[in-house]
């Protein structure tokens, strides 16, 4: 077979490609080989080689794409989306603020601040820079917890599920725990509260039912095996219509009475009156103490606006017994953790400066006002990319706070309402290419319509999401 000169073919042959080695060493390579280094640029270079013999076999591939520039545009194209992080960031336009698989909440500037500067050197993390010696990690963080929430000790673990499991561990073990069966929660599938009693060793003593719990219920089930009264905030439902139940302060006057402590899982948790921020009131960490629990578990992430992050305070002697037990070491939190812990606390020293620095109540805050000004100002954009097929209206909508604080309260919110101009046209496939976007938008698809609620869109931010709307172009 003789093959036609290339000048005189249009049509790329398998002769027409180059040899690997004579393209690592030609020049348009240079860039990708300081990029990504040699291992990575051959490995993908074969590939790409691979896959263009392939295509050059069965014919229609022009000649041009066979040449080194094209080949290696190809590869680019495949380094940088093997080397696109696989954690990034995105825009949360959900409408649900503290969304958990969207990493809860954001941190303040201090937090980050704090925590590159723990990443990026050596810290006294467990060393006393006073004496020398050897210190505790907990105290990063235990004098603010305890000025804020009036406890007398505090410790922290990996996030409120291990906090239950190590208190339930360290204080239950093979003795009951008394719970109300009103309350007897699960949260998002893999935490609920029997199971976790069970793993760690202790044995559920359900009392009352569903919608009424009553003192005496938690009295009369009082006997030589208990070890605890538990009270667990119903984070993420209400019982509403006929229903009673017992208050923590009643708890724990129950549970002193038998010498037993009270724990109570609030979730959530707030160190501040959330009410005073014109929000619904979450239980107050330092009321719940107040009223007489022994101890307090409470998430990082949720309404306290930190890093993940299972909260324990409370009483000194528990607490102590809670540090010794040997899942606390399994449990515990990394330096970034606590790095990043510490500045969130310290914020609250300032609650009236708490809605302007905190993410979390910032976007909490937002007035509706504010936000349908936001919507308005950015639609025309949207519009100008999105053309005429689709409809996009600003409405009011409804925010949900998330991360089961607060459940049946929502926020007055703005945002858009995408339509699809015809029926059944695509609004999957436009949801995926704003999810496809460099900084992907995650909106809500419910009732043919995809919902962008602009709420968590920081203003800070909005020029960037304008400019890669662009690419969203037909
Ligand atoms: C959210 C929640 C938990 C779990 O907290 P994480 O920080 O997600 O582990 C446990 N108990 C209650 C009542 C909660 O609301």
């Amino acid at each position: 077979m003789t093959v036609a000169p290339a000048g005189a073919r249009t049509l790329a042959v398998p002769g027409d490609i180059p040899a690997l080695d004579r393209l690592l060493n030609d020049a348009v390579f240079a860039a990708l080989l300081a990029a990504y280094g040699r291992t990575e640029v051959t490995a993908a270079l074969r590939g790409a080689l691979d896959a263009l013999r392939a295509r050059v076999v069965d014919g229609g591939v022009p000649i041009a794409q066979a040449g080194a520039p094209a080949i290696a545009a190809d590869v680019a194209a495949a380094l940088d989306a093997r080397h696109r992080r696989a954690l990034r960031r995105v825009f949360n336009l959900s409408g649900t603020v503290l969304h958990t698989n969207l990493g809860r909440a954001t941190l303040p500037q201090a937090a980050i601040d704090a925590l590159v500067d723990a990443a990026a050197a050596p810290v006294n993390l467990e060393f006393d820079l006073g004496s020398g010696a050897r210190g505790d990690r907990d105290r990063v963080v235990e004098a603010l917890l305890c000025e804020l929430t009036g406890a007398e000790a505090a410790t922290v673990v990996n996030n409120n599920a291990a906090a239950v499991l190590l208190v339930l561990a360290a204080l239950a073990n093979r003795r009951e725990v008394i719970v109300s069966r009103g309350e007897l929660v699960e949260i998002g599938g893999s935490f609920r509260i029997p199971d976790v009693m069970r793993t760690a060793g202790a044995r559920l003593r359900e009392v009352g039912t569903t919608n009424r719990t009553h003192a005496a219920d938690y009295a009369d089930a009082i006997g030589l095996r208990t070890a605890a009264l538990m009270k667990v905030h119903t984070s993420n439902y209400v019982v509403s219509g006929f229903t009673a139940s017992v208050g923590a302060a009643a708890l724990a006057a129950i549970a002193h009475a038998s010498g037993l402590p009270l724990i109570v899982d609030l979730g959530s948790g707030s160190l501040v009156d959330l009410g005073d921020f014109g929000l619904p009131r979450e239980p107050v960490v330092r009321d719940v103490l107040a009223a007489g629990a022994d101890l307090v578990t409470f998430s990082g992430d949720k309404l306290l606006g930190g890093p993940q992050a299972g909260l324990v305070v409370g009483r000194a002697a528990l607490v102590q017994r809670i540090k010794r037990h040997p899942l606390k070491r399994a449990l515990r939190v990394g330096k970034l953790t606590l790095a990043a812990l510490e500045p969130v606390l310290a914020l609250y020293r300032a609650p009236e400066r708490l809605a302007a620095r905190l993410p979390t109540l910032r976007a909490l805050t937002r007035a509706a006002a504010a936000i349908e000004a936001q919507a308005l100002r950015l639609a025309p954009a949207l519009r100008d990319v999105l053309g005429e097929r689709c409809e996009v209206t600003v409405v009011a909508m409804e925010s949900q706070i998330g991360s089961g604080a607060l459940p049946t309260a929502t926020l007055a919110s703005h945002g858009f309402a995408i339509r699809m101009q015809r029926r059944g046209g695509g609004l999957d496939r436009l949801d995926a290419a704003l999810r496809a976007l460099p900084r992907a938008v995650v909106g809500r698809i419910a009732d043919r319509t995809l919902w962008l609620d602009l709420r968590c869109l920081d203003e800070s931010d909005e020029a960037a999401f304008v400019a890669q709307l662009a690419r969203l172009s037909p």
